[in-house]
């Protein structure tokens, strides 16, 4: 038998970390940073990154920086700047006065340019892109070193300045690092630092008319914050070598990257690219419509930071590759749910019940559980009167066997109410179910028989005169495989979209204390799954119901198997 053991065993970037710190690496201290490009809006799997980056600078007393990696001017925008400190801070984390940008340090790395010209490890090409594509080779082909490799220190420095003045279009020249054209890392083989973009930045406008590369951009804000543990996804192991180039030549300090899984979700996608593309082409309303893997998209779905922050727990950082079933963030969504959400009843496809013998004006007041997991969240009171509506779902007029919940001449219990029996069934004239004529046992008050008497079945309901109308979202996966990334047989991701990704009911019956739901409160809708109002649709109208997620539990059924 495996020995029980209390103490959890670190991943291994915890153990790393935890080993440098005990060899007095940068004096124990341990600084990380989340360091996200504002090109779009934070996913769940920026959320493990976070929770990484963030959660290891808790744990072992250090500090975490959030830094804009702004490079890019023709992709990037203070929108995605905003959403991503929103979405941090939601999620619980906090980089107090450490909030830093890339292009704070454009002069540092102008100034590292200009160094590394001067010692003859940088020079400024005058190829075109085509024409530096074709002299990197390929894998299995050394590159060839361009025309311009060898010229002088001066020559170089006088073009890079000119290209910073604006003086040439974009393309004319770029500054390539002078490291080694037959390298087995194609990383390796004179990789542009720089290039010429006659392009407003939206923090330092149009002072710059060169802008670095993010390989020569990231090692060096690294250097410059002093990050000790510099985190990265997998992807990043390539260039690492390139990073460490940078700062040994630079003689500047110089980080510790370790490498982990990026995150992948089944049935979801997660690039940034392909996200834009749902939104840009209307597959979804915007980036944080509520079907979408964005943290804001989330949010507004009805997760909680607690949940995710617990998901990500879960799954852990590894060094390999794979897909997490969407069904585990789902999971611990329900535990999360499950032990905070108030519950009340809500009827999403009703049907109208008549209790027949129940006195015609007159209504009264039972009391309901709010949390069965929670004591402290007490009790509420809901209507009860002579009509009613129930879950159309929960009446069949030729039931099969297994089906206990109301037909003809049965009885069931209503939740937290009464035994009723079904004697009557109106039908319209095209022979559609339109009302149930029921009679009740005024003995069985509180859902409780008096005489031992037993039904199958417990269905909810709402009192149709103090019931409130809402529209409210079922939401299902957006995709219909588990791989959509997949690019099976050359098909795009957008032909596995699930067209029934989003169902509308306008017309829902709910308890009347709904009527006060405000956003960001999750109900469970007893016997249907979880709730939230949302917040964008209900601005100014009624508040409308998102469906989080349903009730089946399909990832704790796997590991019950
Ligand atoms: P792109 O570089 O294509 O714009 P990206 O998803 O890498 O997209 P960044 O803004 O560069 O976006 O990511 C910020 C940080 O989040 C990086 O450190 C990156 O490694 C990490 N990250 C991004 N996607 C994931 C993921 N799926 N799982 C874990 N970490 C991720
Ligand atoms: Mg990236």
């Amino acid at each position: 038998m495996e020995q029980e053991s209390n103490k959890k065993s670190l991943d291994f970037i915890r153990a790393i970390i935890a080993e440098d710190i005990a060899n007095n690496k940068n004096e124990g201290r341990v600084a990380t940073r989340f360091p996200p490009e504002p090109n779009g809006y934070l996913h769940i799997g920026h959320a493990k990154s976070i929770c990484l980056n963030f959660g290891v600078a808790e744990e072992f007393g250090g500090t975490c920086n959030l830094r804009f990696d702004d490079t890019n001017p023709t992709k990037e925008d203070t929108e995605y700047v905003e959403s991503i400190m929103e979405d941090v801070k939601w999620l619980g984390y906090d980089w107090g006065e450490r909030l830093y940008y890339a292009s704070d340090y454009f002069q540092n790395l102008y100034d590292f340019a200009v160094m590394l010209i001067k010692g003859e490890k940088a020079y400024v090409d005058s190829l075109n892109a085509d024409e530096i594509r074709e002299y990197r080779g390929t894998l299995s082909e050394p590159g060839r070193e361009s025309p311009f490799r060898e010229r002088s220190a001066k020559e170089s420095l006088d073009l890079f300045e000119r290209m910073k003045e604006g003086e040439f279009e974009e393309g004319a020249h770029v500054l390539r690092a002078k490291i080694d054209m037959s390298s087995g890392n194609l990383n390796m083989r004179d990789p542009i630092m720089y290039r010429i973009l006659k392009q407003s930045h939206h923090r330092t406008g149009d002072t710059w008319s060169i802008y670095p590369m993010y390989d020569f951009a990231h090692g060096q804000s690294d250097s410059l914050e002093e990050i000790t543990h510099s985190l990265c996804t997998l992807e990043f192991a390539d260039p690492r070598p390139l990073y460490d180039w940078f700062t040994e030549q630079l003689g500047i300090y110089a980080q510790r990257q370790i490498e982990f899984a990026r995150l992948n979700l089944s049935y979801t996608v997660l690039s940034k690219r392909k996200l834009m593309q749902l939104v840009q082409d209307g597959h979804v309303s915007s980036w944080d419509d509520p079907r979408m893997p964005t943290v804001s998209g989330l949010r507004r779905r009805g997760y909680t930071p607690v949940a995710i922050r617990s998901f990500c727990e879960k799954i852990g950082v590894t060094k390999q590759d794979s897909v997490i079933d969407v069904a585990l963030l789902e999971h611990a969504l329900k535990e999360d749910l499950n032990k905070s959400a108030l519950r009340v009843m809500g009827v999403l496809n009703p049907l109208k019940v008549v209790i027949t013998n129940y006195p015609g004006d007159s209504s009264e007041e039972l009391d309901a559980v709010n949390n069965p997991e929670d004591e402290s969240a007490g009790k509420r009171k809901v209507p009860f009167s002579k009509e009613l509506y129930i879950e159309r779902d929960d009446f069949m007029e030729e039931p099969p066997k297994k089906f206990y919940r109301l037909s003809l001449g049965r009885e069931v219990r209503l939740r937290y109410a009464y035994f009723i029996t079904c004697t009557d069934v109106i039908k319209n004239e095209d022979g559609e179910v339109t009302e149930l004529h029921c009679t009740y046992d005024p003995q069985t008050r509180g859902g409780n028989s008096p005489d031992g008497r037993k039904v199958k079945a417990t269905i909810h309901w709402v009192s149709a005169k103090h019931s409130i109308k809402r529209e409210v979202r079922l939401y299902d996966r957006l995709f219909t495989v588990a791989e959509p990334e997949g690019d099976k047989e050359g098909k795009d991701f957008t032909e596995f979209l699930n067209p029934q990704s989003l169902t509308v009911l306008k017309d829902c019956y709910l308890e009347p204390s709904l009527a006060d739901a405000t956003p960001g409160v999750n109900y469970q809708f007893e016997r249907l799954g979880y709730f939230t109002v949302d917040t964008i649709s209900s601005k100014n109208t009624k508040p409308v119901f998102n469906r989080t997620v349903t009730l089946r539990d399909a990832w704790a059924k796997v590991k019950g198997k």
